[in-house]
């Protein structure tokens, strides 16, 4: 579940872009077609991933959370491979990285 709710952040994105609305296909318009010059994506973070895995292992969480993150993992290794046409840069999934180009993409997408 969590290695498909990670995407909700493209929603996210796309409602800071066009404001509120339930125009699902303009939604994948959108994305598809890159209609973004910025872009937060705020769940697809190695940053978030490492500090999950890091709470998970001090405080001893259970298999819920490991779930979670074994989600959260596959969904950022498959972007990573799945979406290497369109990067310029993998540094793309680093949060930080994107925050300090003022979450601008072009630095990031071809
Ligand atoms: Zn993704």
């Amino acid at each position: 579940m969590s290695g498909f709710l990670i995407d909700l952040d493209h929603v996210l994105d796309y409602y800071l872009h066009t404001g509120i609305n339930l125009r699902v296909v303009n939604f994948f318009h959108w994305c598809n077609n890159r209609k973004f010059e910025y872009l937060t994506l705020i769940f697809h973070s190695f940053e978030l991933l490492f500090i999950l895995w890091i709470v998970i292992y001090m405080f001893g969480l259970g298999s819920f959370w490991v779930a979670l993150a074994i989600g959260f993992s596959q969904h950022m290794i498959l972007d990573l491979f799945g979406n290497g046409k369109f990067l310029k840069t993998h540094s793309i999934y680093f949060l930080t990285l994107r925050a300090a180009k003022g979450f601008r993409i072009k630095d990031f997408l071809h």
